[in-house]
């Protein structure tokens, strides 16, 4: 189908009458930033960028994209890095910056109901200043990532190993349809307490690593989890890939750990050669803290791991929420990485930080992976970093062929790349089973008849 043959002066008057004149641009200066990330992708147009600030506009936004066939594409913070919110198809890109209201913090039942346009920073800063016992599970990205953003691409953080995985963490959702209805999906279909997602027919998941090609979320309800009182961390060391399977089995099959980190890279020096492995504890006490420490080197003793005892300064960046994860990247002159993230079960674990090493290797970049385990290793989130000189085209393609590879290469061990680029999609899909493509197919052209959301994303022929 040709989308989005238009008149853009009258659609451009038709969106100011929306949202007002300062919430709505088509000038190229605006624009540009909208038409790329930082990563690997290379930019693509965009036609417009609007801000609302509520659920009504959105509706009216949706009902002219579908009557003049725009494309549009919900943008959080716009941080996968691999190029989700750059339009395929052009159109319009819905920045729900405005949208950033906390509604209600439920203590007792722990969850807060939030607009889908607010931050990690926002709502980790709020809940740290009126409701210091609870906490949320955020991702080590930049704070600037939307709570909805991340929750919705099936994200993970510092609470994950315990929790799971933070789209698992959503108990209510509130989308603007493509068809420009609202539908509250979840226990707040039917009560004021936005406290669960069942029992009833659960389609959140619909939702969930959809790329906002299903509809846009405006209002969410997160879990939230009660704080501790003391958080430390545990580092072990290991220089065989092969023990990790068990030795994170065995941890994972007490009640040690909050968080369960592996890091793998040639740089700092002292890194070369060995799994780096980041065990989370918590606790009321210097006592209890103490007891899981020794627990947990014994368990690291037994699985042929060694306690390390790290310099200060580790503890103090490492214990930050969130971490500044790039701090560990091999960044070159020019600063750009993306990374593959692959949802990988436990036991290949070793087999994937071999393949991370030859394609690191092969294209001249310098090892850099590391993975967070998630609900009892249920599975893992696996990365390899792939780092690039943003003003160096050369160096960008050589990253791309690397991610490329790399996600061929999770597939063939029977993993998920996560958050994947078109390409990536592509080839999940080319492997998927066609039944499953049939009703994605299905289920995206009854909600979408005019396919304006997110073209170009998880399409199937
Ligand atoms: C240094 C660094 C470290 C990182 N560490 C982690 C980590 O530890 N854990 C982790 O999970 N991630 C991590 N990431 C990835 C990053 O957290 C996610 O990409 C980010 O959280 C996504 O949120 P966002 O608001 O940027 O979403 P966006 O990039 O804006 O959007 C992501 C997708 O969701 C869709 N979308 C966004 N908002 C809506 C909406 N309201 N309705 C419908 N669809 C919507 C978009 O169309 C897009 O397809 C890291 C990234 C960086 C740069």
């Amino acid at each position: 189908m040709e989308l989005f043959v238009l008149n853009k002066n009258e659609i451009i008057k038709k969106l100011c009458d929306i949202i007002g004149k300062e919430f709505v641009s088509n000038k190229s200066e605006d624009l540009f930033i909208y038409s790329q990330d930082p990563g690997v992708s290379d930019p693509r147009p965009v036609d417009f960028v609007v801000m609302p600030k509520t659920v009504e506009e959105i509706q009216k936004i949706v009902k002219l994209a579908n009557e003049e066939k725009i494309p549009i594409v919900p943008m959080g913070g716009g941080m996968t890095l691999s190029g989700l919110v750059i339009p395929v198809k052009g159109g319009i890109v819905l920045d729900m910056k405005r949208m950033d209201e906390i509604i209600e913090i439920n203590e007792s039942s722990r969850y807060a109901l939030i607009e889908a346009g607010v931050t990690t920073g926002k709502l980790q800063a709020y809940l740290e200043e009126h409701h210091p016992n609870l906490e949320v599970s955020i991702p080590d990205a930049p704070p600037s990532v939307t709570v909805a953003g991340n929750a919705l691409i099936h994200g993970s953080g510092f609470l994950s190993q315990k929790h799971g995985d933070h789209g698992s963490m959503i108990n209510g959702l509130e989308v603007v349809l493509p068809n420009g209805e609202v539908c509250k999906l979840g226990s707040c279909a039917l009560s004021k307490y936005w406290f669960t997602r069942g029992p009833i027919p659960d389609f959140i998941g619909l939702f969930i690593s959809s790329f906002g090609t299903l509809g846009i979320a405006t209002k969410l309800s997160i879990k939230l989890y009660p704080k501790p009182k003391m958080r430390y961390l545990v580092f072990g060391l290991c220089k065989d890939p092969k023990v990790l399977p068990n030795l994170i089995y065995n941890i994972t099959r007490t009640d040690l750990a909050e968080d369960i980190l592996i890091g793998i890279q040639d740089k700092p020096a002292w890194m070369k050669g060995y799994v780096v492995i980041m065990v989370y504890i918590t606790g009321d006490s210097e006592e209890e803290l103490d007891s899981k420490t020794k627990l947990l080197k014994k368990i690291y003793r037994k699985g042929k791991a060694r306690y390390m005892k790290a310099p200060d300064r580790y503890y103090d960046i490492f214990l930050e929420k969130p971490q500044f994860a790039a701090k560990a990247a091999d960044f070159r002159k020019g600063g750009g990485f993306e990374y593959v993230g692959a949802f990988i079960p436990l036991e290949k674990i070793p087999e994937i930080i071999q393949i991370g090493n030859d394609i690191s290797l092969k294209h001249g970049i310098i090892p850099t992976m590391g993975a967070r385990f998630i609900s009892k290793t249920h599975s893992a989130m696996f990365f390899i970093s792939y780092s690039f000189n943003r003003a160096d085209p050369k160096d960008i393609e050589n990253a791309r062929h690397a991610l490329h590879e790399t996600n061929k290469e999770v597939l063939n061990i029977g993993g998920i790349p996560w958050k994947s680029e078109l390409e990536g999609q592509k080839l999940i899909l080319q492997k998927m089973d066609p039944n499953y493509k049939m009703l994605l197919k299905t289920i995206r052209s009854a909600l979408d008849p005019n396919g304006i959301m997110n073209p170009g994303n998880w399409e199937v022929n």
